[in-house]
């Protein structure tokens, strides 16, 4: 049978334009592992269940594409509001980040206190603002309507956001606080790197004000571990199959797309890919698409992660971002994120709490070391984190954690076949070479975090719209 649409990978990106084409089109979508999800699946060890990566849902306020996809799917998620949003803990130091903004100020001015405070976050505030609120972004760079689209876009954001497209986020920062401290400017990378995993000294201000503007969203924890959004997100699609990995894709000329699966061999018109723009080439043979796709180099971070199992009676807040004075060894950043279940959450929080502890290392760090070296240093960063977090959160006690392993970004390439957290920084320097959801190639696209605009649940979203867009001839 030939299909309409096969969307290769359910992570956030492919389920997600997997729902709403199903919805009139003949749709299949493939997904290499029992679970749905890549970076945001929730899977099970031993008895526990964790979330493989993201643990925090936002971007679903009305009118935000993530909640016009929802709504149009009619997936309803069970989510708990997380309140505060993240609390970060760095030295002495408690900053909460709550939602409302005079709140936030009081928090800010009494941990680093600046005269420029407020003008600096109101601006954060109002770009990020701006930002959501601008119509129907395109990025498109390979159809002559999809570009017109994409430079009207960018005339629009060049007159909302002016300069700040551009300017390299650090001199910003720098122009409102010449002397910033150490600290301070750590608080700001350590935000950065969750949102967008870049720091400061990478990306161009206005992605760093909707970076560091994430907090100022509702931010959500979803019951029953993110993986439970898939089933509720990908329901309606009839043809989905578990457990079977796309090897290899057939293209000639403008024929139909063969897709060859370790179990058989698919048809369809159109091929959604969400493998990353940096692993697509290792699916076709032909020169223009291998072409294609080498234009865009795998640089980028790469996530380590621990999974813990924790008995422990005391309440905690979903979210917490731990800053120490110094880098994290074999870890690119001096901070790492923790979050907990909620003791509510049954299925998560059975016999305690389901808690991952997360951090930014560099690919080359962890590809094609020997095996005894590759597993001495996962187990030194392991111990590392572990120790930390128990400085951090002292009512934990070493016996309280009933079981505990760890992810390098070998392991998620083993699983989910990419090592990267996210996609390519967006700077002022690299704007117009920036991968879009379409391609060269005639029916063929990517969707996900490695092309615009990226990185989790709200920029996925946004890459869904233009592609949605794109499909049904809009743009
Ligand atoms: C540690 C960590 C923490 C994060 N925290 C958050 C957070 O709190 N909130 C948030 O919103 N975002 C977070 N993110 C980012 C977010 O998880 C990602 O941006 C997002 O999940 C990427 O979605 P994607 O559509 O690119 O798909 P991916 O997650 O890359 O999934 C791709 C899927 O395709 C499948 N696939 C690939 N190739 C094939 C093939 N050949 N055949 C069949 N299937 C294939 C894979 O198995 C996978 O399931 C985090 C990321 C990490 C790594």
């Amino acid at each position: 049978m030939q299909h309409d649409i096969a969307v290769i990978g359910s992570g956030m990106g492919g389920s997600l334009i997997a729902a709403l084409q199903a919805k009139e089109k003949n749709v299949l979508l493939l997904e290499k592992e029992p679970h749905l999800g890549g970076c945001a699946s929730t899977f099970k060890r031993g008895k526990y269940h964790y979330n493989a990566g993201a643990t925090t849902f936002a971007g679903y306020e009305e009118g935000t594409p993530l909640k016009r996809i929802f709504d149009s799917i009619g997936a309803k998620p069970l989510l708990l509001e997380s309140s505060p949003a993240i609390r970060v803990l760095q030295g002495d130091r408690v900053i909460d980040r709550v939602r409302d903004f005079e709140d936030f100020m009081d928090v800010i001015n009494t941990n680093f206190p600046h005269p420029n405070n407020d003008v600096f976050w109101r601006l954060v505030y109002d770009l990020d603002v701006a930002f959501w609120e601008s119509k129907n972004p395109t990025f498109l760079r390979y159809s002559l309507k999809g570009k017109i689209d994409t430079l009207g876009s960018l005339f629009k954001m060049q007159k909302t956001f002016g300069r700040y497209l551009y300017q390299n986020a650090q001199k910003v920062i720098y122009r409102y606080f010449p002397n910033i401290s150490e600290e301070y400017l750590d608080f700001i990378d350590a935000q950065l790197l969750i949102t967008l995993q870049a720091k400061s000294s990478e990306v161009s201000f206005i992605s760093a004000a909707i970076g560091l503007a994430y907090p100022f969203h509702k931010l959500y924890y979803p019951v029953g571990g993110m993986g439970a959004l898939f089933e509720d997100i990908t329901a309606g699609i009839e043809d989905l199959k578990k457990e079977e990995q796309v090897v290899g894709i057939k293209h000639h000329h403008d024929s139909v797309f063969e897709i060859e699966t370790e179990k058989g061999v698919y048809e369809s018109k159109i091929v959604i890919l969400n493998a990353t723009i940096f692993d697509s080439h290792k699916l076709f043979e032909e020169g223009k698409i291998q072409r294609h796709y080498h234009k865009f180099q795998q640089k980028g971070k790469g996530a380590f992660v621990v999974y813990m199992k924790v008995k422990n009676r005391e309440t905690f807040l979903h979210h917490y971002q731990v800053i120490l004075d110094r880098l994290i060894p074999d870890a690119v950043s001096k901070s790492f994120f923790v979050s907990f279940s909620d003791s509510s959450d049954v299925k998560m929080s059975q016999d305690g709490y389901s808690v991952t502890l997360s951090t930014h290392t560099e690919l080359v760090e962890w590809i094609g070391l020997e095996k005894k070296h590759y597993k001495e240093k996962k187990k030194k960063l392991e111990s590392f984190l572990l120790q930390a977090f128990l400085v951090y959160f002292s009512s934990i006690k070493k016996e309280d954690i009933i079981q505990s392993f760890s992810a390098t970004p070998k392991t998620f390439n083993r699983y989910i076949l990419r090592s990267n957290a996210g996609g390519i920084a967006l700077t002022p320097m690299n704007f117009l070479r920036y991968p879009s959801t379409d391609t060269p190639v005639k029916n063929l696209y990517n969707i996900g975090d490695t092309i615009f605009p990226g990185q989790g649940w709200p920029g996925v979203a946004m890459g869904v719209d233009i592609l949605q867009r794109r499909l049904s001839g809009e743009c």
